[in-house]
């Protein structure tokens, strides 16, 4: 999958794209905040271009994202209400300033950090996760988790309730 979507850009990078500030490029900037993943998430929730600006996915990183908001993300959102995404796809340069470990699945947009709007249905929220059959990682903390899936093998479902405070 990851060899048809690059063989239909030509193999050109969105962030090569992007890598300078030219109007062209800024202009794109806005666009690719504005695609849409799915039914409630767009991929500027995803990237948070604001405060890390060389934070630009692949096509591939945005197609997995989307995986993500369709198989997972959106499924919990019916159970547990509105989502917020504090961490989704990371850069390299982003993932060591936040202290993420080398392999995170943030890297490749297939992972994302989330608590809820309403924060008294958490406990639904994680309970969904846990029986979702694309959950592939999950660690909580007492409001927020960490939620992985994977797009080209078959979800580990390793869950760790509480692991983290
Ligand atoms: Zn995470």
């Amino acid at each position: 999958m990851k060899q048809i979507i690059e063989s239909k850009l030509n193999g050109v990078r969105l962030s090569t794209h992007l890598a300078s500030p030219s109007e062209a490029a800024l202009r794109n900037l806005s666009e690719l905040n504005s695609v849409r993943l799915s039914p409630h998430f767009l991929l500027q929730e995803f990237i948070h271009l604001r405060r890390h600006p060389d934070n630009i996915p692949t096509a591939q990183d945005i197609a997995n994202l989307t995986f993500g908001c369709l198989m997972v993300l959106e499924p919990a959102r019916l159970i547990a209400g509105p989502i917020i995404v504090t961490s989704g796809f990371r850069c390299e340069a982003v993932n060591r300033k936040v202290g993420g470990v080398r392999n995170s699945q943030h890297l490749t947009g297939q992972a994302a950090d989330i608590h809820l709007a309403d924060p008294s249905r958490f406990r639904q929220l994680v309970e969904f996760l846990k029986t979702c059959k694309y959950t592939d990682q999950l660690l909580t903390g007492s409001t927020w988790l960490h939620v992985s899936w994977t797009p080209f093998g078959t979800p580990r479902h390793f869950i760790r309730i509480g692991y983290y405070k």
